[in-house]
């Protein structure tokens, strides 16, 4: 009978071993050998051919004209917001990482909040329409946890209000909209190569866009803004990636189709084994496109659930499984941002999402079982959800 009982009501807790909430597979020591050394022994640790063939690599495998290696999404997006010349009001989902906003700050221009869509996590298209006046300068979107926004309609809106439109893609690496990866759509999509995203180079970031002369700018703006004689176009960054990042995030390219796919799997595997639980929602991915599941976010309804998410979450660390409120608080809700929040209320779907949403466990290689430990967690959690509200 106690071995029913959740580890929070003195049950013995059903992980054997930690579960962490990302583990990042990244390639074996003997893979990079030889090329870490020759990069020691050529002298180039820097803007070398490592970068180059990485560079050619991405671009390839997004089907983009450029592929700018930067080295972090926060400088790429930084950079881009720049480049583009952004000083006044930009559309942006409060529902994001902060870095998506805090790059907008760094280049000049002020965030104007807007809602998402909670079923998609994506931005809301009404929201966007509805926020759009003319001293909107562009429209930011995230393909959040890795499921492409709606690119084709925020691409109609932008066009038609004749501003730029610029993609949060760190968690883009591995996702497909209409069958294609994300990468070569809007004005500019910006990836992350950090060790909680499918591709790592320790860190990192690409900046992807099919558009010349807003690449040349950002492959100047890494580089201080150098114009190549000793001048300076713009006001640039030092913004660049190391050879080694660069040997690294080669190599797990070659890894991220599979990722990606075991990611699916393990999506499917969790959708099955908690449908039918009460109270708990699933991100909705469009039929022709694929999430790269960056994250695995499911939201808790507490009154169906019948707790809360946090205190599921503590319930959750009792048994040895590891899981995040992302993103709780929205960026609005940040010290840094509350002079540019809107007024208390105006954001109830990012208010609600911020509560409920629940990222689990998910890593590029893992056992079935491990999503199986986590989910038998998470229903005798539920079982005994009146028991633990009234004692906790
Ligand atoms: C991780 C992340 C970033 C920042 O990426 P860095 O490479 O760490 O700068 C930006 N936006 C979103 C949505 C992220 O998840």
């Amino acid at each position: 009978m106690a071995d029913l009982r959740p580890a929070i009501l003195g049950g013995t807790p059903l992980a054997t071993s930690p579960i962490r909430l990302v583990r990042p597979v990244l390639p074996e020591f003997a893979t990079l050998a030889a090329d870490v050394e020759q990069t020691l022994i050529s002298g180039m640790v820097t803007k070398g051919q490592h970068l180059a063939a990485f560079e050619q690599a991405v671009a390839t495998h997004l089907g983009v004209a450029h592929a700018i290696a930067v080295s972090s999404c926060t400088t790429g997006l930084a950079l881009v917001y720049r480049a583009l010349g952004l000083n006044g009001p930009v559309i942006v989902p409060s529902f994001t990482f902060m870095a998506t906003v805090s790059a907008l700050i760094w280049a000049g221009a002020t965030p104007r909040f807007v809602e998402i869509d909670p079923t998609t996590t994506n931005i809301d298209l009404d929201a966007v329409r509805a926020a759009l006046t003319p001293e909107v300068q562009a429209i930011v979107a995230v393909h959040n946890f890795g499921n492409p926004a709606a690119i084709a309609e925020l691409e109609a809106i932008a066009t038609d209000a004749g501003i730029p439109l610029i993609f949060d893609a760190a968690h883009g690496f591995g996702a497909q909209y209409d069958g294609r990866p994300v990468g070569g759509f809007g004005t500019a999509e910006c990836f992350s190569l950090s060790p909680t995203k499918l591709l790592i180079a320790g860190e990192g970031g690409i900046v992807a866009t099919n558009n010349d002369e807003l690449a040349h700018k950002i492959r100047t703006g890494r580089e201080y803004g150098n114009d190549g004689k000793y001048g300076s176009d713009w006001a640039g960054l030092n913004a660049r990636m190391a050879e080694y990042n660069a040997i690294m995030g080669r190599y797990s390219l070659e890894q991220l189709e599979q990722a990606a796919r075991q990611r699916s799997q393990y999506a499917a595997l969790y959708w099955a084994a908690l449908f039918a639980t009460p109270g708990i929602d699933f991100q909705k991915v469009r039929p022709n496109d694929r999430c790269s599941y960056k994250d695995y976010s499911i939201t808790i309804e507490a009154s169906e659930f019948g707790i809360s998410r946090d205190l599921l979450s503590k319930a959750l660390a009792a048994e040895g499984i590891d899981s995040r409120a992302y993103y709780d608080p929205p960026v609005h809700r940040h010290a840094a941002y509350a002079q540019f929040a809107p007024a208390e209320g105006s954001l109830p779907k990012t208010d609600w999402l911020a509560q409920s949403s629940l990222s689990l466990p998910i890593h590029s290689e893992m056992e079935f079982s491990t999503i199986e430990t986590v989910c038998a967690a998470i229903k005798r959690i539920q079982l005994f959800g009146e028991e633990l509200a009234a004692r906790l």
